[in-house]
C-alpha cells in the first residue's frame, strides 16, 4: 500500500503549512459568552475604517456574516477583494483555500487574514501536492500522462492550483466546470483524458450529466492505492480520472431522504449542489452552485416547497429570508460545515482588535512561485468563454 506522510494534528497544537490544516491560535480569545462581543467587533471595525474589508462566505454563521462587507462564494469573494486595492487588511471569513485564492488575486501590499487557522476544508485536504505529484508520475509510467489535462476545483490548495498551472491545466468552479472540461478536452485531441481534482462528485456529475461521458469511462483514482487502484486497461479506457475526494458536508445527502420528502410534501422541488453524490443529483429537480441556489429561491413563487441540499447555515438564512416559501433542509440530521463554523465571533473580535493594535494575526501568504503558477491556471479559467465563474 502506498503511504503518504500526513501528520496527525491534535486540535490546538501545531500547523501543517503544506496542507490546508493549521490549528495554531496564539493569544487569548475573548470568551464566546462575552456579551460585549458584538459591540467590540463594531468598535474595532469602525476604528479600522476603509483599511479593512471583511469577506463572508455563504456558509458562515450569522454572527459573523453580520460584519461582512460582502458575501458570496469563494471565487466571487476573492474577486471582490481584488477589486478593493485600497483595503490594507482583507479578513476572510471562510476557509483556508479561499484565503489563499484571495492572497493570489490581491496586491502584494494587501494582507489576507483567516480569523482561525483551523478553518480548513476536508475536501481540499484530500488532495495533497505530494500525492498528486505521485499520481502524475504514475500516469507517466502508465504511458498516458501526455494526454492528461489536470483540472482542479476552486476548492483546492494553492499548491494544487499551481500544479495545474505548471501542467497545462485549469481551475474551475461549480458554475463553469462544464466549460472548463470542454476546454480541457480540446487540449490534446480526441484521446484527451482529464484528471479532475479533488472532488470526484463535481467531476462525475459534470462529465456524465453535462458532457454525456458514460459512467464506465469515469474512473476513481485512490491516492492510497498503488497506481490509484486502477488497472492499465481501466486507465486506457477512462475519459476522466476522478480524484477520490469529496465534501464531507455535501456527501451526506442521500437519495432515500429525497424519496421520503417527496412522499410527504406534495409538489416538492429538490435543489442540490453538484458536490452531492451522483445518485442524489440524479434524483434532484435542479442542480447548481450556491449562487444558483440563492437566485433560484429568490425567483421561486410564494407557497412553493423546496428541499435544499447544501450547507445548513445557507439553508437557514434562505428560510429566514423567504418566510412565504416552504424551505427545508435535505437531511435528517444537522449538517454544518464544521471547519467553516470555526470562524466565530470571538475569533473575529480577536483578529480585528489585534489589527487595531497594528498586529496582523493569522496572515495567509502563498509563496511567490506557487502564486505565479496558480495564477496561470486561474487566468485560463478567467479566459474561458461563456458562463460566469461563480463557485
Ligand atoms: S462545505 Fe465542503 S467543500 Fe466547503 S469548506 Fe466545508 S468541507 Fe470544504
Amino acid at each position: 500500500m502506498t503511504t503518504v506522510d500526513l501528520p496527525l494534528l491534535p486540535l490546538g497544537r501545531g500547523t501543517d503549512p503544506l496542507s490546508e490544516r493549521g490549528v495554531d491560535c496564539p493569544g487569548d480569545l475573548p470568551a464566546a459568552s462575552d456579551p460585549d462581543l458584538v459591540e467590540r467587533a463594531r468598535a474595532a471595525r469602525e476604528k479600522l475604517g476603509e483599511r479593512l474589508f471583511v469577506l463572508g462566505h455563504h456558509y458562515q454563521r450569522d454572527e459573523v456574516i453580520q460584519f461582512a462587507d460582502v458575501t458570496g462564494d469563494s471565487f466571487k469573494l476573492a474577486r471582490d477583494a481584488a477589486a478593493r486595492p485600497e483595503a490594507e487588511y482583507i479578513v476572510f471569513c471562510g476557509v483556508h483555500f479561499m484565503a489563499e485564492s484571495a492572497d493570489i488575486l490581491t496586491g502584494p501590499d494587501q494582507r489576507v487574514i483567516l480569523p482561525d487557522l483551523a478553518a480548513g476544508c476536508s475536501m481540499a485536504d484530500m488532495a495533497r501536492i505530494a500525492q498528486v505529484e505521485k499520481a502524475w508520475d504514475a500516469l507517466a509510467a502508465a504511458g498516458v500522462q501526455d494526454v492528461v489535462v489536470p483540472v482542479t476545483y476552486m476548492n483546492s490548495s494553492a499548491d494544487i492550483k499551481a500544479f495545474c498551472g505548471r501542467n497545462g491545466g485549469v481551475v474551475c468552479t461549480s458554475s463553469n466546470a462544464e466549460v472548463a472540461l470542454d476546454w480541457a478536452y480540446a487540449q490534446k485531441g480526441e484521446d484527451t483524458k482529464v484528471l479532475f481534482l479533488p472532488d470526484q462528485h463535481l467531476g462525475r456529475n459534470t462529465a456524465v450529466l453535462q458532457l454525456g461521458i458514460p459512467l464506465d469511462e469515469c474512473v476513481v483514482w485512490n491516492p492510497f492505492k498503488p497506481n490509484g487502484g486502477l488497472t492499465a486497461e481501466e486507465l486506457a479506457k477512462a475519459k476522466i480520472i476522478l480524484w477520490k475526494g469529496h465534501c464531507s458536508v455535501h456527501g451526506r445527502f442521500s437519495a432515500d431522504v429525497i424519496d421520503e420528502l417527496r412522499a410527504k410534501v406534495p409538489g416538492l422541488n429538490v435543489l442540490v449542489h453538484p458536490e452531492c453524490q451522483h445518485e442524489v443529483v440524479l434524483k434532484a429537480d435542479q442542480v447548481g452552485s450556491t449562487e444558483y441556489i440563492i437566485k433560484t429561491i429568490e425567483a421561486a413563487p410564494a407557497g412553493s416547497s423546496w428541499a435544499i441540499g447544501t450547507e445548513l447555515n445557507l439553508v437557514q438564512r434562505l428560510k429566514n429570508a423567504h418566510p412565504d416559501k416552504n424551505i427545508m433542509f435535505l437531511d435528517r440530521n444537522v449538517c454544518y460545515c464544521s471547519t467553516m463554523n470555526r470562524i466565530d465571533l470571538p475569533h473575529l473580535v480577536w483578529t480585528l482588535e489585534n489589527l487595531v493594535e497594528g498586529v496582523v494575526v493569522n496572515q495567509i501568504q502563498v509563496d511567490p512561485q506557487t502564486e505565479a503558477d496558480a495564477l496561470v491556471a486561474l487566468q485560463r479559467m478567467l479566459d474561458l468563454p461563456g458562463k460566469s465563474h461563480r463557485d
